[in-house]
């Protein structure tokens, strides 16, 4: 239950001897590898020596230490909706359930970089606690199961926690927020699978990808094997700054998912962890960019751009508005070039 059995690379040394870093660099970067966890795994560092924009997600950099005002720790409020160790309770019909806290890749932007690490497994007592609060919690209607990357357990561990969520009548879906298929796709064999399709309950697989160029052969070989097995999958991108923050980047990123059967569901703006300044793209451009995306893009493949409120108080729409109301029953609506429309529903003059 560590990150060890991808053979990833964890210390700045290590990735200069792989050629993703300068070695004058190393020492620079001290400071970050004491206060953030580092891992990139071989699939990853095959990428990031042909793509910048995948090296970026994964190389650490000085900047990691920059922190601003606005920034803090625990960005989406995770901690003040924590009634039990592993899961983070905000909205009432879903919660999510944390097993580990370990990943097969760290991504430099992460949203839980003050957490994320190798350390963090929940013990058997702290599983049961947190499977219990589930049981006893009869508003919860999906668990969403995530970390940390919770397809870094074994098949075995996995299925332990997916049979005990079977048996809790309300609950009635499950979803799994990984970055393995891409960050580790052989990890996706027949033993993960067989535990994902064994309960009786639907499982949703969300899987974290940014960039076109992280939809290998290989990665679209995994999606192709968990979706051939009947698993409905997703995927949430963050919007970043040096790696995906343009209109073709996103049409090419949106239009490579669907073509792997994975329907874009999130896109997200980025959160306000400490250090990550350096991939924040302006709230005005990422709805310019989404804008542009649509009428351009099937409605297939454009995901909800999404703010999650600092503090905890959720997640929202951060999308330009198309309509706004005139006041007297009609509304101004904006079309995908940007020309505007009048819209007057029959609805405002019968009433
Ligand atoms: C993001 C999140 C969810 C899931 O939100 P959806 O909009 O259903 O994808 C659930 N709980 C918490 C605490 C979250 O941060
Ligand atoms: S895989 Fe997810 S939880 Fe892990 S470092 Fe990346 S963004 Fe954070």
């Amino acid at each position: 239950m560590n990150h060890v059995p991808f053979r990833s690379l964890t210390t700045p040394a290590a990735l200069a001897d792989a050629g993703l870093l300068a070695a004058d660099a190393v020492p620079g970067l001290a400071g970050v590898a004491e206060r953030y966890a580092i891992g990139v795994t071989p699939a990853l560092v095959a990428l990031s020596g042909a793509h910048p924009a995948i090296a970026r997600q994964f190389v650490p950099a000085a900047e990691e230490l920059l922190v601003s005002p606005a920034e803090r720790a625990d960005p989406i409020g995770d901690h003040a909706h924590s009634p039990v160790k592993g899961i983070v309770h905000r909205y009432p019909d879903r919660l999510l359930l944390m097993p580990t806290l370990s990943c097969a890749v760290y991504c430099r932007f992460c949203f839980r970089r003050e957490s994320v690490g190798d350390a963090g497994v929940l013990s058997p007592a702290e599983m049961t606690a947190a499977l219990d609060y589930i049981r006893a919690t009869e508003s919860v209607w999906e668990v969403i199961l995530t970390g940390g990357d919770p397809l870094t357990l074994s098949a075995r561990r996995l299925s332990e926690i997916l049979t005990v969520l079977d048996t809790i009548p309300h609950v009635k879906t499950v979803r799994i927020h990984t970055r393995v298929p891409v960050a580790a796709p052989e990890r996706i064999d027949g033993g993960l699978i067989a535990a994902l399709t064994a309960i009786s309950k639907p499982v949703y697989v969300g899987i974290h990808c940014n960039h076109a160029a992280e939809l290998t052969a290989d990665v679209k070989a995994a999606c192709g094997r968990m979706a051939n097995a009947g698993i409905p999958l997703l995927a949430q991108s963050v919007l970043l700054k040096g790696v995906n923050d343009s209109v073709e980047a996103l049409d090419n990123l949106f239009r490579a998912l669907v073509e792997t059967r994975v329907r874009p569901y999130y896109l997200h703006h980025l959160d306000l962890a400490p250090g990550t300044g350096h991939f924040r793209v302006a709230v005005e451009e990422g709805q310019r960019l989404v804008q542009a995306l649509r009428g351009r893009l099937s409605g297939l493949a454009l995901p909800t751009y999404i703010l999650d409120i600092p503090g905890g108080a959720g997640k929202v729409p951060a999308g330009a508005a198309y309509m706004s109301p005139e006041g007297d029953g009609t509304f101004l609506v904006r079309d995908p070039q940007g020309s505007t429309h009048a819209y007057a529903p029959d609805i405002a003059k019968t009433s």
